[in-house]
């Protein structure tokens, strides 16, 4: 067999994962290789098993083509996400299924000890057989606060200052580790299988604890010179406005429309009526608002209001196409969406919002899992030795024997022969990564 190229694999291994399935002949056009190169990396990759032919399709002329797919048993990784009160850690396949989950809420602002983290990892990776162990090939971090070049993080919400999370966690994983922002996980997961797929200047808005925006433009991502543009919720949307800023400013984006904010209007509006005890959920409002509550409308008039401001301003600064909310925001999109819109098509340029999408997450609360685990596998096709791993031959463990497919004796990977029991199976995920994907 001629030498595999790395640019052939690195291509057709991220295309089939974007994609899902595709025959042959849609390989060749997606990926641009020529079709010997195709052949021949098509051939090595369902030798080794990283691949998988799910079938056969006829065209219309009679002609029959193979429909592959990957294997999803044919690599791991750990995914993590830090953000919020409630930590998330996963080992996912492949395929970014959720195969087993540990979750713990937080309190925020209080001292997160990384050894509550170590545990949750040791805990999702407790179950693995020696066999999956040997393909657990990167792991990926969804990390809040400010992260330098080293790893270490900054985070309000963990009570961190200088932390070294890729260290801690290369430790503890025992593979290669990849840090990312949450705003920007979050946008690979919605180019990934959400609404921004095909789209090469959307913007991600999250609004939750805080507010912040990851931005691609022409197709790139806008980080800035310490990775920490799009800090949206900083943006002063009312000058005037008594409402101070954990920055320290008033009247930023963030201290008047973040969900402990809007809790906290509502509150003090409400002060002294019985139904005022509606604790921190920042769902409660938008459900007493949905029922008509006037409190709650007031707040949500002024929250919607500013939302649209700042949006209009990163509208005429960056000319997208489509604005993804997300957070808390998809909860309330059915009084706050077309608040917000009013006032963007109010501040914006018109020729910049005629034609804009705005459009809520759909993604839900493992969007950040979603988007760790796409970072550790595209970090996986950057590096010569990771993509190594990820091609190596899988082993199929039976009762009684290992058989590597790559030999004489092919064993179909059915869910017989593949050890996956000890795991606790996540439903619903994997049909809805198949429908997005579609
Ligand atoms: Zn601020």
């Amino acid at each position: 067999m001629p030498k595999i190229a790395n640019i052939w694999l690195r291509s057709i291994l991220s295309t089939i994962y974007q994609r899902g399935q595709m025959t042959r002949t849609e390989i060749l056009q997606a990926t641009g290789l020529n079709a010997a190169s195709v052949s021949h990396a098509l051939r090595y990759l369902l030798g080794t098993g990283t691949i998988l032919k799910l079938g056969e399709i006829q065209s219309r002329g009679g002609r029959r083509s193979e429909v592959l797919k990957l294997n999803s048993d044919a690599a791991y990784f750990v995914a993590i996400d830090l953000e919020g009160t409630r930590i998330r850690i996963a080992f996912t396949n492949l395929v970014g299924d959720v195969r087993y989950r540990w979750e713990e809420d937080i309190e925020w602002g209080k001292p997160l000890e990384m050894k509550r983290i170590r545990y949750g990892v040791k805990m999702v990776l407790r179950n693995l057989r020696a066999p999956q162990r040997s393909r657990l090939v990167a792991a990926g971090i969804s990390y809040p606060g400010i992260g330098d070049r080293q790893g270490s993080i900054t985070a309000v919400n963990l009570g961190w200052q200088k932390v070294d999370l890729a260290g801690e966690m290369q430790e503890a994983c025992g593979v290669p580790v990849f840090l990312e922002h949450s705003h920007r996980t979050c946008i690979i997961a919605e180019r990934l299988v959400g609404c921004a797929q095909g789209s090469d200047n959307c913007v991600y808005v999250e609004v939750g604890q805080g507010i912040g925006a990851s931005i691609i433009s022409d197709g790139c991502h806008l980080a800035g010179r310490d990775r920490m543009a799009g800090e949206l919720g900083h943006m002063v949307v009312d000058p005037d406005a008594k409402d101070r800023c954990k920055c320290g400013n008033y009247g930023c984006l963030e201290s008047i429309a973040s969900s402990p904010n809007v809790v906290r209007q509502y509150l003090a509006d409400t002060k002294g009526q019985p139904h005022h005890l509606i604790g921190s959920k920042v769902g409660r409002v938008f459900e007493r608002a949905q029922h008509g509550d006037k409190a709650a409308l007031k707040v949500l008039d002024r929250v919607g209001s500013v939302l649209g401001i700042g949006l209009a301003n990163l509208v005429n600064l960056l000319n997208p196409e489509l604005i993804i909310l997300g957070g808390d925001l998809p909860k309330g999109e059915s009084v706050l969406l077309p608040r917000i819109k009013k006032e963007l098509q109010r501040h914006a340029i018109r020729d910049f919002s005629e034609g804009l999408q705005i459009r809520v997450s759909s993604l839900g609360p493992d969007i950040r899992l979603m988007g760790a685990t796409f970072l550790a596998f595209r970090n996986c096709l950057l590096y010569p030795q990771l993509l190594k791993k990820l091609c190596e031959p899988v082993i199929v463990v039976s009762s009684q024997q290992a058989v590597n497919l790559s030999g004489n004796t092919r064993t179909r990977l059915t869910a017989a022969n593949v050890p996956i029991a000890a795991y606790r199976e996540i439903p619903g995920n994997a049909a809805r990564l198949e429908r997005a994907k579609r």
